[in-house]
């Protein structure tokens, strides 16, 4: 598949890209075992070519506490690095790491090149669905009855899928409130954010009772071999996030049943394409697979809803609406269905653009990167 990312936009000559720096609050704090996100910060990417434009969200946080990349140092890689190749039409390749700000840059591209083709990016990756089942994620809090009660609220809305974020001391009690309080019909899954160790085996194999979907990221990101040996010693199927970068961890992964359920994230793995092909090892390993989020404004939960339309991805994701998350999103909202589910974007492109009115409310900084300065 080719993203764009090799060369410049095909629709014209570049004519400019725009970083922009977002900021919007959350409808409440989110916290996780490694960091607690209260206004979401989030740089797009504007491509503007000839008579046609596109958008991509950068999915790094403030704080390098997910992945290395961080707001700042995506802009900084985009200026310094990915844009001038870009500009003087060549590969991207020879630049490893900073797969948020690649998976932005690349996204952008695409979009220019699909709007311009007048093609949706859901039928340009093959998606076979045109509604996609939403799960949501519920944040640590020390109040095992607030915990209980926003999972009855979020079940009652139709969402399909909890997953509860979960810390070492903080996994069983939560996650056996949550489980009370919905029944034992919901899919329900826990993070951990890569926040336990070895020596944590018997509080994760505790978890077993619980029925959960999977248990995600248990060990740190570069725990490969300990995943393994875990997944033995534990019921419930593992979940990798952080540790899948690429599709060739993900067949790595496989191949020594290190999970049996691979979390796809476009940033996470530097793009789309990456993004297909680590769906492509899934699918062809037998191993499950769900579509991430990262607190995504509308541009990037576009692009999440179009990937999980794609048939690979058996389980449901972390794609909520974007009242979940926001008051007033950047683009048109993703409602949520009575059913539980989100339509697929099907109009050019990545299928949404920032309002304008909304975007200039929330821009904090811009920067006009231009060829040939
Ligand atoms: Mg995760």
């Amino acid at each position: 598949m080719d993203v764009g990312g090799a060369r410049a936009a095909s629709p014209g000559p570049l004519r400019a890209v725009e970083l922009i720096r977002v900021r919007l609050p959350l409808v409440r704090p989110f916290r996780s075992a490694t960091a607690e996100v209260r206004t979401k910060e989030a740089l797009l990417v504007h491509v503007l070519a000839d008579g046609v434009d596109g958008w991509g969200e950068c999915g790094a946080q403030t704080e390098p506490t997910y992945r290395g990349e961080t707001v700042d140092s995506a802009r900084l890689v985009l200026r310094d690095h990915f844009l001038p190749r870009v500009f003087a039409g060549r590969s991207l390749a020879d630049v490893r790491g900073n797969e948020f700000a690649r998976a932005a840059l690349e996204t952008a591209l695409l979009d220019t090149r699909l709007r311009a083709e007048g093609r949706s990016l859901a039928s340009y990756l093959g998606a076979r669905r045109e509604r996609v089942a939403a799960g949501v994620a519920i944040g640590m809090s020390d109040d095992v009855g607030e915990l209980r009660e926003l999972a009855a609220t979020y079940v009652q809305a139709g969402y399909r899928r909890l997953k509860c974020k979960i810390a070492p001391g903080a996994d069983l009690a939560p996650l056996a409130a949550v489980r009370a309080a919905v029944g034992a019909d919901i899919a329900l899954q826990a993070d951990a954010n890569g926040s336990y160790t070895e020596n944590d085996r018997d509080a994760l194999a505790a978890l077993d009772d619980l029925g959960l979907q999977c248990v995600e990221q248990p060990l740190p990101p570069d725990a490969l071999v300990a995943h393994a040996d875990l997944a033995h010693a534990i019921a419930t199927p593992i979940c990798l996030d952080e540790t899948i970068t690429s599709a060739r961890v993900a067949d790595e992964a496989s191949r020594i049943r290190a999970c049996r359920v691979v979390n796809v994230k476009v940033g996470r793995v530097g793009g789309i394409a990456r993004a297909v092909a680590v769906h492509d090892v899934c699918r062809a390993r037998g191993v499950d697979a769900l579509v991430g989020g990262m607190l995504e404004t509308g541009v990037g939960r576009a692009v999440n809803v179009a990937l999980a339309a794609l048939p690979g991805f058996t389980l449901t994701g972390d794609l909520s609406a974007s009242d979940r998350y926001f008051a007033t999103d950047l683009t048109e909202p993703f409602v949520l269905a009575p059913d539980g589910t989100l339509a697929v974007p099907d109009g050019p492109g990545i299928g949404v653009t920032p309002l304008p009115d909304v975007l200039a409310a929330h821009t904090v900084a811009r920067e006009v990167l231009v060829p040939g300065r």
